[in-house]
């Protein structure tokens, strides 16, 4: 392509705590409609806005984590517009002075690591949410979800690619996520991206005209919305056709993004400060109060899994990407110590049930069935020789369905491993017995019949045969 992408995100991320930015209402997601809401969040005449502390700190946390700058004095501002989900007519937000500035996100696509500034993170008010009833033609209010307090995090416009896009985005999601102060549940809309694409002839500096692009609720649509977006303004530009500043639908059913409004700019916003709330005002003390809760973050703990647990980059790359996921397997490995059989357990069998189960959103691991110290159980089965790997395979299924321990399973069912000599030779004798000619074909050079050899052992003892020991044992027989 002759242009090259710029891409800057605006991500919405509501923050986890347990009551709204502005009054006491519930923040929780899931409530019966307008039961979460008072006065304030209402917009009642004379109502005042109260701040919440937590929501100020889990936003230093954010700004920590990326490296920004905490503004030790911001301000409260009025965005006004009208609509239906915005009882007072205006949110409460920041705008020029907001609490973090700059900082950067590391992200890696390709092998080849790239730093992405950040402009800004500032907080603000979610707003309602308006339900469109496909059965009658009514429209009806929500408005538990307004005043739940959200950051917006702003990217410099250093994003090359769909791609660079979505990595960074999964990046932010998981370090907010090792936060604990947002679920980053995109289906839900706890954690929303709206993109700003343009595009530039390579080699040139200036800013091509940009389309912001909305509605991309999973990280998929994002990628496919920007890379559609792209194709689309080069191939206006290449035809000779000029692009117009304008936000952009993107509609997943269909694959491409379509008008929805002319962009808007900030002063049709007629931004003003919030005479209601004084100015916030962060101590020093408070911010180094903060640090000190910080955890380990993303990047240090995939570089410590490789160093603490001789873990392969991929491997550690996988394991850190979720915090519980994380979490899970440091846990089964202080009950077992084989941490890379461990981790393709992980990475293998228990991702498969989250994705199938959709448990895809932060902190889900905590109460689903296979405790660690159970998949660290069955793996020291594995190890000392109790069950075999294929075995395995159907006791980890039984615990993820019933939630027993797998001891139990395997004495209930019968599943140990044969590893008395005698009962596969037995089995070794009978496979070869039945079979003269493969086994005169394998001693006349026929190497690959081995594993035929093995196949059947193995189905003759219900999959419950040592591996190794049949492979000595029919190595021992046919060479004999
Ligand atoms: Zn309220």
């Amino acid at each position: 392509m002759p242009y090259e992408a710029v891409i800057g995100l605006e991500v919405h991320a509501e923050l986890l705590t347990e009551s709204k930015v502005f009054c006491g209402c519930s923040a929780k997601f899931g409530a019966p409609p307008n039961q979460n809401t008072c006065p304030v969040c209402l917009a009642m005449p004379g109502a005042l806005p109260v701040l919440n502390r937590r929501a100020v700190e889990f936003a230093i946390r954010a700004g920590l984590a990326v490296n920004c700058e905490i503004a030790r004095l911001s301000r409260w501002a009025r965005k006004n517009y009208f609509y239906p989900d915005l009882p007072k007519g205006y949110q409460i937000s920041q705008y020029e002075l907001p609490l973090c500035l700059g900082g950067w996100v590391e992200i890696e696509v390709d092998g080849a690591t790239r730093r992405i500034g950040l402009t800004r993170i500032h907080m603000e008010e979610d707003t309602g949410k308006n339900i469109h009833d496909a059965h009658s033609d009514a429209s009806l209010v929500d408005f538990n979800r307004c005043g739940v307090p959200l950051l917006e995090i702003v990217s410099e416009p250093d994003l090359r690619s769909a791609q660079e896009a979505g990595a960074y985005l999964r990046k932010l999601r998981t370090i907010l996520q090792y936060l604990e102060i947002c679920d980053g549940n995109m289906e839900e809309g706890s954690f929303r991206c709206d993109a700003n694409v343009s595009i530039r002839p390579r080699g040139t500096r200036a800013l091509g005209t940009k389309v912001e692009i909305k509605n991309m609720n999973s990280f998929r649509n994002v990628e496919r919305a920007v890379d559609y977006e792209l194709k689309r303004q080069a191939q206006a530009l290449q035809e000779g056709g000029r692009l117009v500043q304008e936000t952009r639908l993107w509609d997943p059913d269909r694959e491409v993004t379509r008008p929805m409004r002319s962009k808007e700019f900030a002063h049709d916003y007629r931004y003003f400060p919030e005479p209601d709330l004084l100015p916030l005002v962060v101590s020093d003390a408070w911010v180094e109060a903060v640090r000190t809760t910080m955890p380990e973050l993303p990047d240090d703990r995939c570089q410590r899994f490789q160093q603490q647990y001789g873990l392969p980059a991929y491997d550690a790359e996988v394991l850190t990407m979720r915090k519980d996921i994380a979490d899970y397997y440091e846990a089964t490995v202080r009950y077992h110590h084989n941490p890379k059989a461990l981790s393709n357990w992980v990475m293998g069998d228990v991702l498969r049930i989250l994705r199938e189960r959709k448990l895809d959103s932060a902190f889900v691991i905590h109460d689903w069935p296979v405790a660690p110290e159970r998949l660290a159980a069955m793996v020291e089965l594995i190890d000392s020789g109790e069950i075999s790997g294929k075995i395995a395979k159907a006791v980890f299924e039984e615990m993820v369905g019933t939630g027993k321990t797998p001891v139990q399973i395997v004495e209930e069912q019968g599943l140990k491993q044969i590893s008395d000599a005698g009962a596969i030779v037995a089995a070794v004798e009978q496979v070869l017995a039945n079979h003269p000619d493969k086994v005169a074909e394998y001693r006349g050079g026929r190497d690959k019949l081995f594993g035929f050899f093995v196949g059947l052992v193995m189905k003759a003892t219900q999959g419950k045969a040592n591996p190794q020991k049949v492979n000595d044992l029919l190595r021992d027989k046919l060479s004999a």
